[in-house]
């Protein structure tokens, strides 16, 4: 039996995302070229390539952060093509978080607010949203800095809260672009923990990444050239 007999049976999860004959054109530039993507729940996968291969642009279309030219995106088993900004915005609420190489914290509040920040369009109280916030702190080994504004936080603390804010929501993946970019190697080891952490709890990662060591804590890896993926060392097709 195939997997998609599998999964018309019901006996295999659905993939997390899908990305189906992808291609994605900037003013008639293409940057990617019908990619085909599946990352199966619970994965751990490193996206590499030179600078301007397209991987940021990959991790923004497999987020649903952007559409495709033409191709398809599935999550959670849904093809998002069919469904509008606003229940995107929901569907992609509800599955992913995001983390980026520039931090993007709010200088002027505490660490806390920052992570319970996320949750306010979710419906959660005010009371819950911190109470949660404190829990995501504490698991990316920040619980002593609650009090903290990010610019007492030396990088890797920085890019632990935006780490924090990625899964207070509790997401089923997490996508994270170049997310020791900014960071020397011994706090990007930090950050590198937290992911390899929380993959190893069940949430699906896939990294954008230049940085050798985190590609190699991988399990798979995607290489993009030219807006082609050109190895995949997790095809099972
Ligand atoms: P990478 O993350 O691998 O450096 P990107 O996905 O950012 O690559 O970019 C891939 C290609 O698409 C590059 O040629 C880049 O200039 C182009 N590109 C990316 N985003 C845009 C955009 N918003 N407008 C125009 N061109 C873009
Ligand atoms: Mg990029």
């Amino acid at each position: 039996m195939t997997g998609a007999d599998h999964r018309e049976q019901g006996t295999e999860p659905h993939p997390a995302i899908e990305l189906r004959g992808v291609s994605k054109e900037f003013a008639g530039t293409a940057a990617l070229r019908t990619v085909d993507l599946r990352i199966r729940p619970g994965e751990l996968v490193s996206v590499v390539g030179a600078s301007g291969s397209g991987k940021s642009t990959l991790l923004h279309i497999a987020g649903t952060l952007e559409r495709p030219s033409t191709g398809s995106v599935w999550l959670a088993g849904r093809d998002v093509a069919g469904l509008g900004d606003a229940a995107v915005a929901r569907l992609r609420a509800e599955h992913l978080g995001f983390v980026f190489q520039q931090f993007f914290l709010l200088s002027h509040v505490d660490i806390v607010a920052n992570v319970a920040h996320a949750l306010t369009y979710r419906g959660v109280a005010p009371a819950k949203r911190r109470a949660a916030a404190e829990v995501a702190l504490h698991e990316v080994g920040l619980g002593h800095r609650l009090t903290h504004r990010p610019d007492e936080l030396s990088g890797g603390e920085r890019q632990r809260v935006a780490i924090a804010r990625a899964v207070v929501g509790r997401p089923s993946a997490v996508l994270a672009d170049e997310p020791t970019g900014n960071l020397d190697s011994a706090t990007g080891r930090e950050v590198l923990e937290v992911l390899l952490r929380l993959n190893a709890a069940g949430t699906t990662v896939v990294v954008v990444t230049h940085d050798r060591d985190v590609a190699a804590a991988t399990t798979r890896c995607v290489e993009l050239r030219d807006g082609v993926v050109v190895a995949d060392s997790g095809v099972t097709r």
